[in-house]
């Protein structure tokens, strides 16, 4: 399979698509999953095409890692969780549906399961507010 440039991400970087941006540099890139599987479920990507682990060339993967890094307990703290799950799936049998590489940040809550993968489409106002607040978290912690 090659990188298909009209993968939803891909419009996403393009800004012909909408999406609630938290973190932006000049390599990396991360907004808000719209079917989130728990409050603040945050998807962090690279602005090089790769489909995902298996192209990926690794100082890109290592660029991208480290903004995972850094924006995950801020996800974390912003929203009030508990804790976080990190998650990155490769080609369709893992489960992968954007063939635009991404780790998931998924925030956890105690007592709080997580939602099925791409199950519900959250208020845009809501996702709306939760980005607010990490956005806020980021701004703070990183100026
Ligand atoms: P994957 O299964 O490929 O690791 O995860 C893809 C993720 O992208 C899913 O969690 C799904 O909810 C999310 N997703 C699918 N379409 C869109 C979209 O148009 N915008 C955003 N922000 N997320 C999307």
């Amino acid at each position: 399979m090659s990188y298909d440039d009209n993968n939803i991400f891909a419009k996403i970087l393009r800004s012909e698509m909408p999406a609630h941006k938290v973190f932006e540099d000049d390599e990396t890139f991360a907004f808000l999953d719209i079917m989130p599987r728990t409050k603040g479920h945050t998807l962090v990507i690279p602005k090089n095409p790769s489909i995902n682990m298996i192209d990926i060339d690794p100082d890109n993967l290592c660029v991208l890692i480290r903004s995972v890094h850094k924006l995950a307990p801020l996800v974390s703290k912003a929203m009030g969780a508990d804790g976080f799950v990190i998650q990155q799936l490769n080609e369709a049998a893992a489960g992968q549906m954007v063939f635009h590489i991404h780790f998931h940040i998924v925030p956890r809550y105690l007592g709080v399961p997580m939602k099925h993968a791409a199950s519900e489409k959250e208020q845009d106002g809501i996702l709306s507010a939760n980005a607010k607040l990490i956005r806020q978290e980021i701004d703070k912690q990183l100026g």
